[in-house]
């Protein structure tokens, strides 16, 4: 299956498939068809198609924007400097990386790290949403403008979005700046860890209740 998930493929995703195959079954599945995508000219020009990574029952999914250089040639999301600085704040967070589940809007890697064309945009949603449908995170946090503007408003600056908590299909979305942007304006980074400490308090919180 060399094309985005839609109406006519959901047969790999059955209702009774889904109750026979647990999320790391489907999830493989879908990263094998995705694997051999070519729906928009980003393809192209690419290396890898960067599926994202972490566990499959992940409470908290991040998004970002799409794979750089570094990810792109090791087909991994966020291994560049943009990456290492976000496992950096990931941990110290609280988190382990391979406890969430990381992403992007686009899984192919814009020429020169542009960002992604709205067809490009378009043509990679249904396999965003697929995965957002399989993994059914507790928690989506945004990592920049381009994911905030997919999943939840178009046009809603991050600066404005980040600190209040968002709805999206029984998900509950938070928004914050980029961890690239953080690199380039060292302003960010308190609000950026203001934000990640949000997310951990209701992720502890909703492991109590
Ligand atoms: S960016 Fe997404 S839609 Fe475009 S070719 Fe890659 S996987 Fe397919």
């Amino acid at each position: 299956m060399g094309h985005p998930p839609d109406g006519s493929q959901l047969a790999l995703f059955s209702a009774s498939q889904r109750e026979q195959a647990g999320k790391p079954e489907l999830l493989g599945a879908l990263a094998d068809s995705a694997h051999a995508c070519r729906a928009c000219s980003l393809r192209a020009g690419c290396r890898s198609v960067v599926f994202g990574e972490g566990d499959p029952h992940a409470r908290l999914l991040l998004v970002g924007e799409g794979p750089g250089q570094v990810e792109d040639e090791q087909a991994r999301p966020f291994v560049g400097p943009a990456g290492q600085l976000l496992d950096r704040i990931l941990l110290a967070a609280g988190f382990r990386r391979e406890e969430v589940f990381i992403t992007n809007v686009v899984m192919c890697r814009p020429p020169g790290n542009r960002v992604p064309l709205p067809e490009e945009v378009a043509a990679c949603r249904p396999w965003l949403e697929r995965k957002l449908a399989i993994i059914h995170p507790e928690i989506i946090l945004c990592l920049g403008a381009l994911a905030l503007h997919t999943l939840v408003e178009p046009g809603l600056a991050v600066g404005r979005a980040r600190g209040r908590w968002l709805q999206r299909d029984g998900s509950l979305v938070l928004a914050t700046y980029h961890p690239a942007a953080v690199l380039r304006d060292p302003g960010k980074r308190r609000p950026v860890w203001e934000d990640f400490c949000l997310v951990r308090s209701r992720y502890l919180e909703s492991a109590r209740g």
